[in-house]
């Protein structure tokens, strides 16, 4: 069964992913006015298991963005648990998945404003692999664009017109002739990438810029500071210099996409030996470990489809 014909969450209920589709008068269509979710399910093949990866966190971010955004989602976690689940088994999911959860404004009406316009919850899924190609280093330079910084649209609420900003940066970045960007913050300190966190090892410690860079919050990067910790593998959250990236001994992106990937050169330099770094490896072969539902300690993170 091709993915467009199973189900998607749309207006209250199931129906098939192509048969989900929007009025060219939406709010959220004209203005940008709605938020967002990435998710995945990792499929392991040997033990037929179908796993979403932190569900929980998923849905706390997605009612975060919504109070930032004035639209009051307040979907109890049980209900959103139970549509995702459903909407994968009975589409007979039995491979890796990207899923899409949104609150949309639906209203047919003129006017951007967030507060008294009607908003609904969608959920859709497609297939997903790689997103960035994780099999060789990223290739990825500086933005000429800056990232928008929180009093202008709010990296943390994950809202959909936030995301020209990103946009604009992968394009530059691709027809530049490299992978992804970084975009500095409006102060000037490295931020993360077009839909990606950014970590550097210096001196066998992790270093991310902190939560007031114009970062997304992201669940995976969260996640590698948590699988870090346990390998114990220091993080420091604070302010990086551009130049601190070129003189790093490793740099990765993290996101629910993106995964765990290793970043080869930036602005044409090389990092480090210009090969994956020993702890980023580590973390990788950890990560992915714990997404297919082989390490014990990580289960509590795992929400079985089957
Ligand atoms: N930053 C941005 C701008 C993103 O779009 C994403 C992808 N959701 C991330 C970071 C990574 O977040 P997460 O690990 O929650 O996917």
């Amino acid at each position: 069964q091709d993915f467009e014909s199973k189900p998607a969450w749309f207006d209250g209920k199931f129906v098939a992913l192509k048969d989900a589709n929007l009025n060219i008068r939406t709010h959220a269509l004209q203005y940008g006015t709605a938020y967002f979710g990435g998710m995945r399910a990792y499929y392991n093949e040997g033990k037929k298991n179908l796993y979403l990866l932190r569900l929980e966190d998923h849905h706390a971010r997605l009612a975060q963005s919504g109070r930032i955004l004035r639209m009051h989602w307040n979907m109890p976690f049980s209900e959103f648990r139970d549509i995702t689940v459903k909407l994968l088994k009975d589409g007979g999911w039995r491979e890796n998945c990207y899923l899409r959860p949104f609150i949309y404004k639906s209203e047919l009406s003129l006017s951007p404003r967030l507060h008294n316009v009607e908003d609904k919850f969608a959920l859709y899924a497609i297939p997903l692999n790689d997103y960035l190609d994780t099999t060789r280093g990223m290739r990825a330079a500086v933005s000429s664009w800056t990232r928008l910084s929180d009093n202008q649209i709010p990296a943390r609420a994950k809202a959909t017109g936030g995301y020209i900003n990103s946009a604009l940066a992968k394009s530059e970045a691709l027809e530049n002739g490299f992978d992804e960007a970084i975009f500095l913050d409006h102060r000037g300190f490295v931020s993360e990438g077009s839909a990606e966190n950014i970590f550097l090892v210096r001196g066998g410690k992790l270093i991310t810029p902190g939560t007031s860079s114009s970062i997304l919050e992201g669940i995976t990067r969260r996640t590698v500071i948590e699988i870090a910790a346990d390998l114990g593998i220091e993080t420091i959250e604070r302010d990086i210099s551009r130049t601190e990236l070129y003189v790093a001994d490793e740099v990765f992106f993290t996101g629910t996409g993106a995964q765990i990937a290793w970043i080869e050169s930036i602005d044409r330099r090389e990092i480090g030996e210009g090969k994956i770094g020993p702890i980023t490896e580590k973390l990788r072969s950890t990560f992915f470990a714990y997404a297919s539902g082989e390490l014990p300690q990580y289960m509590k993170w795992l929400t079985p489809v089957y």
